[in-house]
């Protein structure tokens, strides 16, 4: 699991071992159920147990900002923020050629697709400033420029800082201090 180390999985593992049979099927039964049940958002690619996620569907968020993150755990740490309204666009990871991973393993058609077809007037990219997160701004960038303003937020992060351990101040103010991508 990531983020765990050995000894707080020793400590999960003899935690379970403790407790009823029951209750351990419980766990394993909302583990598979979670599973079954959470997929992608049609428009966003956020976790979403609908077809369409609670952002997308929510009228009150403003639809002419979206907002490029690389992973469903980047909405949730923005989210804590409360200071966007706008749209997210999920990409699923950043372009990592020695992972395998390049544009076309990404939702980078469906977002092509998305601003050109809904036509915001910003498009911020928020994207963690490692060597992957800068070659995937720039490629974003040149991609759909075309189309609309594109920004990046301000990192008061060090390079390679991620956007999840980033505290909401900081984040915040990242977004707050967005600037025109050159
Ligand atoms: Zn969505």
């Amino acid at each position: 699991m990531p983020g765990v180390g050995p000894k707080t999985a020793q400590r999960l593992a003899l935690h379970i071992l403790k407790r009823p049979e029951s209750e351990v099927e419980a766990l394993a039964q909302a583990l598979v159920e979670a599973k079954k049940q959470i997929g992608l958002c049609s428009v966003c690619f956020h976790l979403s147990s609908e077809p369409v996620c609670e952002i997308c569907r929510n009228s009150n968020r403003d639809n002419t900002t979206i907002c490029v993150v690389a992973d469903s755990r980047d909405v949730i740490a923005l989210e804590k923020t409360r200071e966007f309204k706008g749209k997210y666009h999920v990409l699923g990871g950043v372009i990592s050629p020695i992972d395998g991973i390049g544009p076309e393993q990404l939702t980078l058609q469906a977002l092509v697709r998305r601003v050109s077809k809904d036509k915001p007037t910003e498009v911020i990219l928020a994207i963690s400033p490692s060597v992957e997160g800068e070659t995937t701004t720039l490629y974003i960038g040149q991609l759909i420029k075309p189309f609309t303003k594109v920004t990046r937020i301000a990192f008061g992060l060090p390079v390679g800082g991620d956007l999840e351990y980033a505290d909401e101040v900081t984040l915040a103010r990242a977004l707050e201090g967005r600037r025109e991508l050159d």
